[in-house]
């Protein structure tokens, strides 16, 4: 007899791991609040495009669904950097033009995983809002448009996000134990539109860049869309001299604008309406402990393990714990050592993206526009070429391999202390490169050989 299981939120992990356990022939209900995403215009929300790589392709691989996906993604090859003075500096990615990410359009990847969570049998409940769980029978109480409902469930997988109805019922009745740290950042959402006619619309900036405007204690971002707009971000303290609490006035948005971003203000034509329009998301890293109770409940994606958006790995993050999980989940086997094995492999990992992204923001909004930043890439990307076997960098670890993201935190604090070792000397050729071949020798084991392949100036597949 088919196992049965219940999900809470049909977004991105939800979706996906509905589908994916379907197709191994799991029967599952899967419960959303919001309408179908098929039926209907997209509804707004935080993140109109999200950054795609290698941990999320693996597991949209795993569900059947990579082509799908790629056929709507955009490449982004490397950082476009514009600098106050309107200076654009490019930055790649990795050695060569397999180590990109993709630019993805939120809504429509959601409408594709919930098609594709249909098409391999999934029950889909929309307009069921889970409000709380008893536990003691075994039901879930959802709010629906025709009232309350009860439904009965044998165990339940919680992916409704970063503010989990399933994580709150958990904590009340089994005491696990959550930790929110706040940023004191926001972040606004604006958009640039496409230039050109609207039957042959064009891109205004490369598109195959992620843009950012860096300005130290804030930054700008740009991620291209299929339809040629970008959509952009504007991550800014909240209080304080530059922050959103300051920019409550259409002239002090255009002068703040004007004075930051002169190069991006002549693409952003919405500029005043949008400002006003779209709300100040908050940022925060939740942690929690455990994520499951027994075999009856247990949460993934932003539900267990919200993260700051800096690194583009939340949703890659959340993918990853469904291949994962739908690996875990085998025909006969208990749910509840299945679920602890899943957070006993999960958590450190969660733990280490967590602290990477927050690192991340540093690196974006200042770290990238200063030369000593530039100069430890050069020594970085010339490592990664001399000793492919061993060296890889963190960023290169965390977006093309699968590399636990614990063990690529691990080496890449060890590579920044190779670096800055390496970093005295003032031009490439200076450099003690037999030193740096000890110290990599003695302090880096060597990479898998998937990830020794990425270092390759060719690149491969
Ligand atoms: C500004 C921003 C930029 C980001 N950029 C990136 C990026 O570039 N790359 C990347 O990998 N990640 C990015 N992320 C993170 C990414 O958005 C999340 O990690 C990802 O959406 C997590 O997926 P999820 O399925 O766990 O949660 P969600 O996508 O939030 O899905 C949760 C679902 O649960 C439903 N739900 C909620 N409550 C209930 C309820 N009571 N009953 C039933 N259903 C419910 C919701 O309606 C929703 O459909 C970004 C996030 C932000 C905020």
């Amino acid at each position: 007899m088919a196992r049965e299981l219940s999900i809470v939120g049909a977004g991105l992990a939800g979706a996906l791991i509905a589908r994916l356990l379907a197709q191994r022939g799991w029967k599952i209900d899967l419960y959303e609040r919001r309408a179908d995403p098929r039926s209907g215009p997209a509804i707004g929300g935080r993140s109109i495009n999200l950054a795609l790589s290698e941990r999320g392709w693996n597991a949209l691989r795993m569900a059947g669904l990579e082509q799908q996906v790629a056929a709507q993604a955009i490449a982004m090859r490397g950082r476009a950097v514009h600098s106050l003075d309107g200076h654009l500096d490019l930055q790649p990615y990795g050695l060569n033009d397999q180590q990109v990410i993709h630019s993805v359009h939120r809504a429509n990847l959601n409408r594709l995983l919930v098609s594709a969570a249909a098409d391999a049998g999934v029950r889909l409940h929309f307009d069921h809002a889970l409000r709380t769980v008893d536990w003691e029978n075994s039901h879930l109480y959802l709010d629906t448009p025709q009232g309350p409902s009860q439904q009965p469930f044998a165990a339940v997988v919680g992916a409704d996000g970063a503010g989990s109805p399933l994580r709150a019922a958990m904590i009340a009745a089994f005491g696990l134990e959550e930790e929110i740290s706040w940023e004191e950042h926001g972040y606004k959402e604006l958009s640039i539109r496409p230039g050109g006619t609207s039957q042959d619309p064009q891109f205004r900036l490369d598109p195959h860049a992620l843009h950012i405007w860096p300005r130290g204690q804030f930054m700008l971002i740009a991620l291209p869309n299929a339809d040629r707009s970008f959509t952009v971000t504007l991550f800014l303290p909240l209080k304080g001299e530059k922050s959103f609490d300051k920019l409550t006035t259409e002239e002090a948005v255009a002068q703040f604008f004007q004075s930051e971003f002169p190069s991006a203000v002549p693409y952003l034509e919405d500029l005043q309406q949008e400002f006003v329009d779209n709300q100040v998301g908050p940022l925060a890293t939740l942690r929690l402990s455990p994520w499951h109770h027994q075999g009856r409940a247990l949460l993934i994606g932003d539900a267990a393990h919200a993260v700051v958006p800096f690194h583009g790995q939340g949703m890659n993050c959340a993918f990853e714990d469904c291949a994962e999980l739908a690996d875990l989940l085998c025909d006969e086997c208990d749910l509840a050592p299945a679920f602890a094995e899943f957070y006993r492999r999960r958590k450190d990992n969660a733990d280490a993206i967590a602290a990477m992204a927050v690192e991340n923001y540093y690196e974006m909004r200042d770290h990238v526009a200063r030369a000593d930043y530039q100069w430890a890439k050069q020594i970085e990307s010339a490592l990664a070429r001399r000793f492919p076997q061993r060296f890889l960098s963190r960023y290169a670890q965390v977006s093309f391999t699968r590399l636990p993201y614990a063990e690529a935190r691990h080496r890449g604090a060890i590579q920044s202390e190779i670096i800055q070792q390496l970093a005295q000397a003032s031009s490439l050729e200076e450099i003690d490169w037999q030193l740096a071949e000890q110290l990599i020798a003695q302090r880096l084991q060597p990479l898998p050989s998937h990830a020794q392949l990425l270092n390759q100036e060719s690149g491969h597949g």
